[in-house]
């Protein structure tokens, strides 16, 4: 598929790429290569030029307006800036997720605290994003994203916020989370991590990929 923005910049140069069901890969490229245009085609925030994009068996360019919600609900997504809500408690900011979609009360009474824990923060439910660390928050986003079971997960540059350390633990939950079975497309700029964890490698340049190979990890999992 190829994407040209209204001002003439070709975003996406005939990219043909198939991530299936259970992979984990990484996204990476330098600024500007076309890597936010790829995951906003992915969440149907912006139409191809040409070509086709199906995602979780939505075929993007016939998929009605009012069916856009469903199948953004089938994709988790965590931003670098973690996006919590400052006034919710951590458990809010995730059973939000569940309430805006009118999931069952007694679902949500189940579900948020066993993502919650997923993540490793039992012990900080009732804490508000201000009283949690870069990492934690980003955990916290995680388990939001995670709240709803979606079949893809994307991380839009997680770690570009965190400590250097703990970025390590972000990636190793979204891997063991991959491991569950959920599709983890990972955008970083963070060489060391792609480095350390190995895997899928999609490398975007210029809007084309230039790289696209499964690299063997220092610490293989
Ligand atoms: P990356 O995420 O890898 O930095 P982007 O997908 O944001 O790359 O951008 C790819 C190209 O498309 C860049 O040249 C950028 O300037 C351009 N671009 C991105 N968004 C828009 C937009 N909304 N309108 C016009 N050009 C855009």
């Amino acid at each position: 598929m190829s994407v040209t923005y209204s001002n003439g910049v070709d975003a996406l140069n005939n990219v043909s790429l198939k991530i299936n069901d259970g992979e984990f890969a990484f996204i990476v490229g330098p600024s500007g290569a076309g890597k936010s245009t790829l995951i906003k085609l992915i969440l149907k925030e912006v139409d191809v030029t040409s070509g086709e994009v199906i995602v979780n068996g939505f075929n993007l360019h016939k998929i009605k307006r009012g069916k856009v919600p469903k199948l953004r609900r089938t994709i988790g997504v965590v931003f670098q800036d973690f996006r919590l809500i400052p006034t919710m408690t951590v458990y809010e900011n995730v059973a939000f997720v569940l309430r805006v979609i009118d999931a069952p009360k007694k679902y949500i009474r189940s579900r948020v605290p066993y993502v919650i824990s997923l993540v490793g923060l039992k012990d900080k439910v009732k804490c508000y994003p201000s009283e949690l660390s870069g990492g934690e928050q980003q955990r916290v986003a995680l388990a939001r994203a995670l709240v709803n079971d979606p079949a893809l997960i994307i991380a839009d540059e997680p770690t570009g916020n965190i400590d250097p350390e703990l970025s390590y633990q972000i990636v190793q939950l979204l891997k063991d989370i991959n491991n569950c079975g959920t599709t983890v497309l990972m955008v970083t700029h963070a060489q060391e991590l792609v480095e350390h964890f190995g895997g899928r490698t999609i490398v975007l340049n210029n809007g084309s990929i230039v790289f696209d190979k499964v690299l063997g990890g220092i610490n293989e999992d």
